[in-house]
């Protein structure tokens, strides 16, 4: 299995050009480059990864990031494969196979 640094695109233009505005402890806030939107990505789990994994290396502060549903680290990757499947990420601490939606969205 291999591992991807999340692209999120930003719920109101679908621009990728999206970065993460604030640090794990505090909130998940993002805002888009393009229109200013506002968002934050929360996990949902859906269950649990047995396959091994190579963790990316270390990203930006302010690169994509999302926190697990189950343990709260922003370790959390999407798993590269079939483009027309629907999307499923990974938390590099707990292993746990997540789910990537936007919630508390702000059009910019
Ligand atoms: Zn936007
Ligand atoms: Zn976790």
């Amino acid at each position: 299995m291999t591992l991807q640094p999340l692209v999120i695109a930003c719920p109101q233009c679908g621009s990728t050009d999206v970065f993460y505005s604030c640090e794990p402890k505090c909130c998940f806030n993002h805002v888009c480059s393009n229109c200013r939107t506002t968002f934050e990505p929360f996990t949902t789990r859906v269950g649990e990864v047995t396959e091994d994994f190579a963790v990316p290396p270390e990203l930006e502060p302010t690169a994509p990031a999302a926190p697990c549903a189950r343990c709260g680290e922003a370790r959390v990757f999407a798993i590269a494969g079939n483009p027309d499947a629907p999307r499923q990420y990974v938390c590099a601490a707990c292993r746990a196979l997540l789910t990537l939606e936007l919630g508390e969205i702000a059009p910019g």
